[in-house]
């Protein structure tokens, strides 16, 4: 049976959300249709004002609707301390963690050369003239434990070592209310290599 081809059409715009193929695509796109109107224009108007309006904060890259972000423009953040993380979401959880008064800057990603992502997609000259300015003390490292985490915190180490900067990494290892037991091999390895002097 052939669909109507607005119908067709609208099933494959939702297909560029990640995970979702046709048939989700349907589904959800028949929810729409057959019960929720009102929310189909309001996602289709949000989304539309949200596309054109949300852009990079030109500091720190987070997402943001002015030149730059809440963060970058306030006076009571630390300056000279960058925490780096791949993605917006990772600045949200730090946020909601309430410890961190720093800054961040965005890789929006991790190196990945076999994805053709490298210094350049993660933004890292705008990083580097950042430190250029003097400013910055000391950089935390808050790339994910992965291997494509690892190799984009050893880029970073390179390209801050010329700098007098400090360079950390966030500790990695046994999570709050852990069971060693129940860790995998290679977090209970990590937090036995990066152990540190207990300090009360
Ligand atoms: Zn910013």
């Amino acid at each position: 049976m052939k669909q109507s081809p607005l119908l067709e059409s609208v099933i494959e715009a939702f297909r560029c959300l990640p995970g979702v193929g046709q048939k989700s695509a349907q589904r959800m796109v028949y929810h729409l249709l057959e019960r929720d109107r009102d929310g189909g224009k309001h996602l289709a108007n949000v989304l539309a004002r949200a596309m054109e309006g949300i852009q990079h904060c030109k500091n720190c890259r987070n997402f943001c609707e002015d030149e730059l972000c809440t963060i970058c423009c306030s006076h009571k953040r630390d300056h000279s301390l960058i925490c780096i993380v791949e993605s917006p979401a990772d600045i949200l959880a730090i946020e909601n963690s309430g410890g961190f008064k720093g800054t961040y800057f965005v890789l929006m990603g991790h190196l990945s050369p076999l994805d053709g992502v490298g210094p350049e997609e993660l933004g890292l000259d705008v990083l580097e003239k950042r430190i250029q300015e003097g400013t910055v003390e000391e950089i935390i490292v808050a790339t994910s434990a992965t291997i494509e985490g690892e190799a984009t915190a050893h880029y970073l180490h390179d390209l801050v070592q010329p700098f007098n900067v400090k360079l950390t990494r966030i500790a990695q290892g046994i999570p709050m209310g852990g069971e060693l037991e129940y860790l995998d091999a290679n977090t209970l390895a990590r937090s036995l290599t990066e152990r540190r002097t207990l300090n009360f």
